[in-house]
């Protein structure tokens, strides 16, 4: 078993160049993964219902200032149309991500998790809709949602100045996350491996906050640059670190729900294959309307637009099943984490 007591552990780990102790890190990784859920994946249905954004963020592509972002929104109705098809397929969580918009209020957004919640009581909801007060956090999770998405981004004060204009805080965004466990919100934290300005002991300052938070999720994935934005020319983050971060946060966090992103699957073919054999343990395929999709532009050739709800699942279903995993659609909480009953 791999020792990762410490941050001089995790530095070695992230630094070495030795294939048979990174070998051995991926191998304890999947170990400690089936230990807890098997040869379970997690799919779990995303509707990318609005983007439409206040913030700047200077890596995003759905920033305010992309002029060339083509807008739009979901209305109550389609992104029920979204649920509905997903749960024909047997989806059991839908995540609703969108950037931050005004449009949709807290009595909105109270009404459209009201109505899922109606609707597919036994379906999990998450929310990944950015900063709010407590207020807004408490309004939605008494309306329903079970979970909350909100990467951190990066831990480090001076690394978040320089991937956040002015009027964002590194502070703000660790308050919302303290906010939304309280509340009781499964939680997920998370960052890009390889944004500009970040150092291998940035990574080490966010594995430190992880363990501290100890969030129920934890998204990691690599810097994608978008070529309408201040970080066009930057590079990219690499499969190889995201790999590496994701097999020491499943060792931190035993438990942790893990997703093989879908930014790692768009740098690398195979790279969704590669963060499920890093110990990672969820996929999150699109239930978003197919005319709407190329335009949730994150970053530049965004994977699977395109492809329809159920083909999309029946192609992870296959990728999976070739390297000895199988997709669970079920709610798939947290292992031991208890759960509200919603009726
Ligand atoms: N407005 C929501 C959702 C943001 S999009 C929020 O603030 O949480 C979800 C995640 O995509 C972001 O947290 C960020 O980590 C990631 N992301 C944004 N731009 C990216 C890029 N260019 N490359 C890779 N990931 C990116």
């Amino acid at each position: 078993m791999i020792d990762i007591g410490n941050k001089n552990q995790w530095k070695e780990l992230l630094l070495t160049k030795d294939e048979k102790i990174l070998e051995e890190l991926y191998a304890s990784a999947r170990e400690i993964q089936k230990e807890h859920y098997g040869n379970k994946i997690f799919a779990r249905g995303l509707i990318e219902f609005t983007n439409y954004c206040k913030n700047d963020c200077y890596y995003c592509g759905i920033r305010r200032s992309n002029r060339e972002a083509c807008r739009y929104r979901l209305t109550k109705e389609q992104i029920m149309s979204c649920c509905d098809s997903g749960y024909e397929l047997g989806f059991r969580t839908f995540v609703l991500q969108g950037g931050e918009d005004g449009f949709y209020t807290d009595e909105r957004l109270v009404d459209i998790v009201k109505t899922i919640k109606t609707a597919y009581p036994e379906c999990a909801v998450t929310l990944s809709v950015g900063e709010k007060s407590r207020e807004s956090y408490q309004k939605y999770y008494d309306a329903g949602a079970d979970r909350f998405l909100l990467r951190h981004e990066t831990a480090n004060p001076d690394h978040y100045r320089i991937l956040h204009p002015e009027e964002m805080s590194c502070e703000n965004r660790k308050r919302c996350l303290w906010d939304l466990k309280e509340i009781g919100y499964q939680v997920g934290a998370g960052i890009m491996v390889g944004s500009p300005g970040q150092t291998v002991d940035h990574i080490l300052e966010d594995l430190e906050f992880m363990k501290e938070l100890e969030p129920d999720m934890v998204g990691i994935g690599p810097f994608l640059p978008h070529h309408a934005t201040p970080f066009a020319n930057e590079s990219a983050g690499t499969v190889d670190m995201t790999v590496r971060i994701l097999a020491i946060t499943r060792h931190l966090l035993p438990k942790v729900l893990l997703p093989a992103t879908t930014a790692l699957g768009t740098l690398d073919p195979v790279g969704r294959e590669k963060g499920v054999l890093a110990g990672a343990n969820v996929v999150m395929p699109n239930l978003s309307p197919e005319n709407v999709r190329e335009n949730y532009l994150l970053y530049d050739n965004k994977l699977c637009t395109g492809s329809e709800a159920a083909e999309g699942l029946k192609i992870l279903r296959n990728t999976m099943e070739k390297i000895g995993y199988e997709i669970s659609l079920d709610r798939g909480d947290r292992a031991g984490r208890e759960v509200r009953t919603w009726h």
